[in-house]
């Protein structure tokens, strides 16, 4: 196993991780396999992934589906060729109503899940969710160019929706093992790269060892030790890690303009109810507060800006 950079200098590497205070737990190492064509990745998270779920007392069940989805969306985020971010929502008619997470190009992220106070007895994902949809929104943070994939979702673990989506949306053969429990969570994806590879039954081999990963090894083991005890006939090129990080996006800005989207006198009755307006981050728990002034502030502005391409 050789190791390689394509992320700078040692130096800037530890200015990444001491700038953003985060544990050298939380973080993505690519890798790949040279001569079958097939790219890796292998996420773990644990301070990151505890911080996600402060203020939230899910039940167990609902926590490790989001714990899924959360290190999913580290995985593919790995991908993203720009500055920006992936969201990957699941939602449907059932008792969880929502989980979306959200990451960006450099693995800050944050997630949240919704879900009704009576969920049913030894349910499964499939059930818990009911009919509904995945969907996978990539935006370019400068031009805030979008692009939405939309499908139902097929299976019965968050692995099998996004292998099917993949699959579906951009042809690309794509394994995903998950892990999730109250202090971790892990994941590997294996994919398939375009072109031929001269070890034609590469795929199936590669993937098959990696079908023989255990929760409790995706959740416990270092990187280097998940690859030696999957991969250790395989030539593999590593990747220096990444830091993975809380990251809510949340801002006065934007509260203020969700705010705009009730009206005035809507505003004005709350004001006169409660003395102000409270509005909590559902993802990070910060409250923002909007006494009486804001508020005609905020509508007295909106008034006078009327261009529609202020939106944020
Ligand atoms: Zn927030």
């Amino acid at each position: 196993m050789s190791s390689s950079s394509n992320s700078g200098s040692a130096d800037s590497e530890y200015e990444h991780f001491s700038e953003k205070n985060v544990s050298e737990q939380d973080k993505i190492t690519r890798f790949l396999f040279d001569k079958a064509n097939i790219r890796g990745e292998i996420a773990n998270l644990n301070k990151v992934w505890q911080s996600m779920q402060t203020n939230h007392n899910y039940p167990d069940i609902i926590r490790n589906y989001l714990g899924e989805v959360v290190a999913a969306s580290v995985l593919l985020s790995a991908t993203l060729k720009f500055e920006g971010s992936m969201t990957i929502q699941a939602s449907g008619d059932g008792a969880l109503t929502l989980m979306v997470v959200e990451c960006r190009n450099d693995f800050g992220v944050r997630g949240v899940a919704k879900y009704e106070e009576v969920l049913p007895e030894e349910a499964d994902l499939k059930s818990l969710l009911g009919d509904g949809n995945l969907v996978i929104t990539i935006e370019q943070a400068k031009t805030r160019e979008r692009y939405q994939g939309i499908v139902a979702l097929e299976g019965n673990s968050i692995a099998e929706f996004l292998e099917g989506y993949l699959i579906r949306s951009e042809q690309l053969e794509t394994r995903i093992f998950l892990a999730s429990d109250d202090k971790a969570v892990g994941g590997l994806l294996l994919q398939q790269l375009p072109g031929q590879s001269d070890d034609e039954d590469s795929w199936d081999r590669i993937t098959h060892l990696g079908s023989t990963i255990k929760q409790e090894e995706l959740l416990g083991l270092d990187t280097k030790e998940i690859l030696h005890r999957l991969y250790h006939e395989e030539d593999i090129r590593l990747f220096d890690p990444a830091a993975i990080y809380f990251k809510c996006t949340c801002s006065r800005e934007k509260v203020t303009n969700m705010l705009r989207s009730i009206s005035h006198q809507e505003a004005s009755d709350i004001i006169k109810e409660q003395g102000n307006i409270s509005v909590d981050c559902e993802f990070c728990g910060k409250e923002y507060q909007f006494d009486e002034i804001d508020i005609a502030g905020i509508f007295t502005e909106h008034s006078q800006t009327s261009d529609p391409s202020i939106r944020h």
